[in-house]
């Protein structure tokens, strides 16, 4: 009797095992439970909620090269189509010229979206390794004297830019800054108002970057940070990105214990904060 028992508890090991066996990342069977609800059955149930959690990273890393395949093609169809086009512009030189525009312009996109995809790829799961305490000043500071060389169409506007300590990792910040001020400056007509501004106080340090621009609509707000979403692309027909921007922000922020706000008036502008905790020692 006693050997009986003993095999008879035990079976639900075996069908663990054998499913476990089977097991492929492309091919997640569940272990099928069993009506006794012992200890056994509570491992199944968290081994199966386990290649839930895999399956679901899974499938979205398989939709993220998919997306990223598309997105390379437009600009891959546009480079190998001109060459045809060319010959006809050999006595034109505005064709000459309109043919390698599109592709100076097409290569440029792609080198953008290649740096954009490699910051995915190169990501630690979330985990930055420099993390130093940073002068939230000196960073805003050098990030507005950037951005003034590169675009002479906007007035640019530092207009408070408190020195504090934050604890993050330098160059990320200045990349989710520079993402912020590029898509203010982007979304912004000619001679429209880009600012940019670092607070600090008991609680906390903001950067804050705010234009005058297109703005977002209302219902378009929370999914600006997927990756690969744009807003109605055919506004954006002519400002050519990825999509890709704010999700590396998003992370980037995540990365660095900070916190974002996106708050926006469509035909008014656009604000966005980032909240950085203020660090231990102060
Ligand atoms: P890229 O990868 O080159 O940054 P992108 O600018 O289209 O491409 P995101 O920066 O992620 O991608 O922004 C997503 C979308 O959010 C944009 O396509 C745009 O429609 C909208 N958006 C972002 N910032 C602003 C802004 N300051 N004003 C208006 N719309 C904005
Ligand atoms: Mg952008």
């Amino acid at each position: 009797t006693g050997m009986y028992l003993m095999k008879r508890s035990l079976a639900p090991l075996q069908v663990i095992n054998d499913t476990v066996k089977t097991i492929e990342v492309n091919r997640l069977d569940k272990i099928a439970l069993s009506d006794n609800k012992n200890e056994l059955h509570d491992l199944a149930v968290s081994i199966n909620q386990a290649l839930d959690r895999i399956e679901y990273g899974y499938k979205q890393q398989q939709q993220f090269i998919s997306d990223a395949s598309h997105e390379l093609r437009t600009p891959i169809t546009v480079i190998a189509a001109t060459p045809t086009f060319m010959p006809l512009g050999k006595d034109d030189p505005a064709v000459l010229n309109e043919s390698l525009t599109a592709i100076k312009s097409e290569t440029d996109y792609m080198k953008q979206l290649i740096e954009r995809l490699l910051f995915f790829a190169r990501s630690n799961n979330g985990t930055l390794l420099n993390i130093y305490e940073i002068n939230t000043a000196n960073l805003l500071q050098e990030v507005y004297s950037e951005v003034s060389l590169i675009d002479k169409e906007h007035q640019i506007i530092l207009r408070q830019n408190d020195e504090a300590l934050i604890t993050a990792e330098p160059g990320s910040v200045k990349q989710m800054l520079r993402i912020f001020v590029d898509n203010a400056l982007k979304y912004t007509p000619a001679g429209g108002q880009v600012t940019l501004t670092c607070q600090a106080d008991e609680k906390d340090r903001r950067y804050v970057i705010s234009d005058t621009g297109i703005g977002i609509p209302k219902e378009d707000l929370e999914r600006v940070f997927e990756r690969f979403y744009r807003v109605d692309s055919s506004r954006t027909k002519d400002t050519g990105g990825s999509g890709l921007g704010l999700s590396i922000a998003k992370y980037i922020a995540k990365a660095n214990n900070a916190e974002l706000e996106l708050d926006s008036t469509l035909h008014k502008g656009t604000t966005v904060t980032a909240i950085f905790q203020r660090t231990q020692e102060e």
